[in-house]
């Protein structure tokens, strides 16, 4: 005999599957929807539903948006011959709040990672590569009179070793692009290291290591 009634039951194992809850963080959430008034699961219901029909996917840099090209690619004043690379759309958030970038976006929509069952062809590599090739090529136009122009790429997948996975088959994918005549592409991979604020006899030595290289001359 079931202890707790079916529909409780189902609350439960579908806030189960969501990312980061356990079972008994799910068992709290749903008691909570539970006791609390209607309005409030009500509340919760609409918004994801108003959150899937009002957004589209940017058919640019494939962000999150509620239009298409999204703000961001429609933005002339951004440096469109700068690419920044991240995993997820909640990166490219993170990087606005920054404030210290104003170039454009490429969300891949995840990492390679083999033991996942996720290769570089279930993410948006393909679509990386034609707007690389598209960005150089109007690079070119732009910049014909005045010599060599550049393209910049900055590779901002997370420090783990599925986005240092990534960032190397991304480096690769780039060499096999035909660029157009006097059109160069500047690759760099963000600098990772100590957060502010840590101590250094404490961070592991892949840390020490990364904060080594990418080491500021002052
Ligand atoms: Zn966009």
């Amino acid at each position: 005999m079931a202890v707790l009634p079916r529909s409780v039951e189902k609350v439960i194992e579908e806030f189960g599957k969501l990312p980061g809850v356990g079972p008994k963080s799910a068992a709290r959430m749903a008691y909570f929807f539970l006791r609390a008034p209607r309005e409030r699961s009500e509340g919760l219901a609409h918004a994801l539903i108003a959150m899937k029909d009002q957004t589209k996917t940017c058919s640019v840099c494939f962000n999150v948006a509620d239009m298409d090209p999204c703000a961001i690619c429609s933005d002339r004043t951004r440096n469109r011959a700068s690419i920044c690379v991240v995993e997820e759309p909640l990166d490219v958030v993170a990087l606005e709040q920054s404030g210290v970038y104003s170039g454009t976006y490429f969300v891949l929509g995840g990492v390679v990672s083999p033991a996942d069952g996720i290769g570089p062809e279930q993410l948006r590599m393909r679509d990386l590569k034609s707007v690389v090739s598209e960005r150089a090529q109007s690079v070119a136009n732009s910049t014909r009179t005045d010599g060599p122009a550049e393209l910049e790429i900055i590779i901002a997948t997370n420090p783990s070793l599925e986005g240092e996975a990534t960032s190397a088959y991304i480096h690769d994918m780039l060499d096999e692009i035909e660029l157009p005549e006097g059109v160069t592409i500047r690759l760099s991979r963000l600098a990772v290291g100590l957060p502010t604020g840590a101590d250094l006899e404490y961070a592991d030595r892949q840390t020490l290591k990364r904060a080594l290289e990418g080491r500021t001359t002052l």
